[in-house]
């Protein structure tokens, strides 16, 4: 499968070398003289390829009893749990998270397989009372063919999992495209799948510029729905040049807030904002970016949060004791660096927000966790999803005053609020447009369990992800009356 430190496609169940001949590099964001590997930078005919063995599997796969598809979603689990330390490892070196948050990713997406071989196993369709008594009617829910899964950089494998998962236990086929950006991790899920008998042609790997390959697995007549997690940007382009036949979810990007109450516990407020928004480097769809800070507590918050600030530890992955670790790629670096300088022209710069290159950080693409105030709802830093360890602060003088200001943005995919109040946190959730809400808790992190997704900008579809209702996507529903 890999020839040194070169990786294949994955496609009609071969290990294959794209018909370009070309590869790409993939390097260590906190060191850029580690080479993880080169992949293939496959061209639109090597997609098309794909493209028709997942239509060729589908019938047979649709028709393999769901107990046999579900336990090799399990076997899957297992080879990536034997696996866990080495494939953290990996996706440590290619995208810069921290080798324990590496690690529970991977651990997360085998436990994503194992949920789904069993939520897969019980979700069917229903009956229906009518007043023939030799009439039967009932629902059946059936796969929908060749569904096309594109993945972003952040969560490299554990945003596949969650997608491929119940395509496949629903007896759907799937091209899987994996970011650029870390495509070694979405491998290593492939291969999990492939050896644990996943018949050719029903999982298929293409790597590649999204510019070569990316019409090839969307646009495609045999295509029958994709499911997309990536920018606001590059989701509204695919929604727009699909057939409409095509089914689509995109899970796009955020603005996330996180509004800290007159009566919040600071200590608490400054130690969500600080999980929330800079963990991950602040390069989590669900980070937290805004802060709506009552102003009776602006000035002890905002004092209490640049203390912790002031002492977090920039390091790599494996650095021990290190709080935040690289930017995902130079690329992401310089549009974070170029959202600093936005921010210093237009509001009060409090700490960071500088490359750092002593040391050990010389070949990183670090930068130091910056802190904006008097921020206000047209300025840019507030506007635009920066994807990277900023944090603004935004003053506001009611409940009413913070809640109109955080639902100010084209995005609704996560926002949390800090408050003792049970009055406020109760009417939080229901004035709040937002697809994930948090009462004194992180704007990030959810379940497996339960459903995830985004309202306004933030998402195109009415099916969520996760949990039972991740289901959904991948079905069509039938109506049979039987007489
Ligand atoms: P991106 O949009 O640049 O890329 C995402 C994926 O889409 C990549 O695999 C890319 O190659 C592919 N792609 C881009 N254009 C394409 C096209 N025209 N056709 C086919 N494929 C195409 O996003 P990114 O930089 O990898 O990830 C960061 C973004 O993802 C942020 O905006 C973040 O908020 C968002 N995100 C959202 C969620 C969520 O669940 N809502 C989760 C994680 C990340």
């Amino acid at each position: 499968m890999s020839n040194s430190q070169q990786f294949s496609n994955y496609i009609d169940g071969e290990w294959t070398v794209s018909v370009t001949g070309r590869t790409f590099e993939n390097r260590n964001p906190a060191d850029s003289r580690d080479l993880v590997g080169l992949f293939q930078a496959s061209s639109a005919d090597d997609a098309r390829q794909a493209v028709r063995a997942a239509a060729a599997a589908f019938e047979a796969w649709k028709k393999t009893p769901i107990s046999r598809r579900a336990a090799m979603l399990n076997s899957a689990a297992a080879y990536l749990e034997q696996n866990a330390q080495r494939f953290g490892e990996e996706l440590m070196r290619e995208e810069g998270k921290s080798l324990a948050l590496a690690r529970d990713e991977v651990m997360r997406s085998a436990q994503t397989l194992r949920f789904y071989a069993v939520e897969g196993q019980s979700f069917g369709g229903e009956t229906y009372p009518n007043d023939d008594p030799d009439m039967t009617v009932y629902s059946l829910r059936e796969p929908l063919g060749v569904v096309t899964v594109i993945a972003p950089w952040n969560f490299p494998i554990s945003i596949p999992a969650r997608k491929i998962a119940p395509a496949l236990i629903t007896g759907n086929t799937v091209v899987f495209k994996p970011s650029s950006e870390a495509p070694l991790a979405g491998l290593r899920l492939t291969e999990a799948l492939a050896q644990a008998g996943i018949p050719k042609g029903v999982l298929n790997l293409v790597t590649g510029r999204a510019g070569d390959i990316g019409a090839a697995i969307t646009e495609a007549p045999e295509v029958r729905a994709i499911s997309f997690t990536g920018s606001t940007g590059a989701g509204r382009h695919i929604h727009r040049s699909v057939p409409m036949t095509t089914r689509t979810q995109m899970e796009l990007g955020g603005k996330n807030p996180l509004i800290v109450m007159e009566d919040a516990d600071l200590d608490l407020a400054v130690d969500l904002a600080v999980k929330g928004g800079l963990s991950l480097s602040g390069q989590a769809c669900t980070g937290t970016s805004r802060i709506l800070v009552m102003s009776q507590v602006r000035s002890a918050f905002t004092d209490k949060l640049l203390a912790k600030v002031r002492t977090m530890k920039v390091g790599s992955g494996s650095t021990a004791g290190a709080d935040i670790g690289p930017l995902a790629s130079e690329k992401q670096m310089e549009n974070v660096l170029s959202y600093v300088a936005i921010g210093k022209q237009e509001a009060t710069h409090l700490a960071g927000g500088e490359r750092l290159r002593d040391g050990d950080l010389a070949h990183g693409y670090y930068v130091a966790p910056a802190v904006f105030t008097d921020v206000t709802q047209q300025m840019r830093i507030a506007r635009e999803e920066i994807f990277g360890p900023v944090l603004a602060i935004i003053e506001v003088d009611s409940y009413e005053d913070a809640i109109a200001k955080a639902n100010d943005t084209e995005y609704g995919l996560s926002a949390a609020i800090v408050t003792a109040n049970p009055r406020y946190s109760h009417r939080f959730a229901h004035d709040i447009q937002s697809g994930t809400v948090k009462i004194n808790r992180t704007t990030t992190g959810n379940l497996i369990n339960a459903p995830f997704g985004g309202l306004k900008s933030s998402s195109t579809s009415t099916f969520r992800e996760s949990g039972r209702t991740g289901l959904e996507f991948y079905t069509q529903i039938k109506t049979v009356y039987r007489g």
